[in-house]
């Protein structure tokens, strides 16, 4: 990839400034509508005509690692899902820990623990093919524990750092996203919170509108 992100740039030289996440931390407007257009102004958010790494086409993809590469915008985004959180959690549940699978869950988990507060740990995969804690991270017996994941669509890596709580002795006591694009589909049996749904709107090669109106294909590579 070529370095910089033009977008930003431009944003800066005319002056532009961070309204959304200033106005996202402070609770101003809607939550949801600030992180959307924190993730378009990042490119975490982009539309156009793309082939997923699955072979199917798609209008619009998330790569969420965009908008926290930006510690403001990781800083706001942790803040909103933290409220989120806290909307779904019985009334003064404390939280021990904010469990995310590596690598797209570790700065969120990091971000969404600030504004909690709680500890910040991050599961990683185990030969087995779950995911486990490593690194000396403990969890005491019972402790409550929310698992956050930047975007899920099937909850696989969601319901692996799940295990990996309850192997460790813990308790999953929600489960928080930026983004659901499961449609509505995923249950975690726990409290849900996701601060935007956006189903994948994916077509077959042979069957894509967006080719039969001839726009450019993009591939995207793999993160
Ligand atoms: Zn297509």
């Amino acid at each position: 990839m070529s370095g910089g992100n033009p977008r930003m740039a431009q944003r800066g030289a005319t002056g532009g400034e961070w309204a959304g996440g200033g106005g996202l931390a402070g609770g101003a407007g809607s939550a949801g509508d600030s992180v959307e257009a924190l993730l378009e102004q990042t490119g975490a958010h982009r539309r156009g005509h793309f082939r997923l790494t699955t072979g199917l086409h798609s209008d619009e993809f998330f790569l969420l690692a965009q908008a926290f590469q930006y510690p403001q915008v990781l800083e706001a985004i942790g803040a909103a899902l933290a409220e989120a959180l806290k909307n779904v959690l019985p009334a003064g549940m404390p939280v021990g820990a904010v469990a995310g699978p590596a690598v797209g869950g570790i700065l969120l988990a990091h971000a969404v623990a600030r504004c909690l507060p709680a500890r910040s740990l991050f599961a990683e995969k185990d030969p087995g093919g779950g995911m486990a804690f490593k690194r000396g991270f403990r969890l005491e017996p019972g402790e409550p524990v929310v698992v956050v994941e930047d975007a899920v669509t099937t909850g696989g890596s969601v319901r692996k750092t799940m295990e990996a709580v309850t192997a460790a002795g813990g308790r999953v006591v929600a489960v928080g996203a930026v983004v659901d694009r499961s449609g509505g589909a995923v249950d975690f049996g726990v409290p849900f919170a996701a601060l935007l749904a956006r189903s994948v709107a994916a077509y077959p090669p042979g069957d894509c509108p967006l080719c039969r109106q001839g726009v450019p294909l993009q591939d995207l590579k793999r993160g």
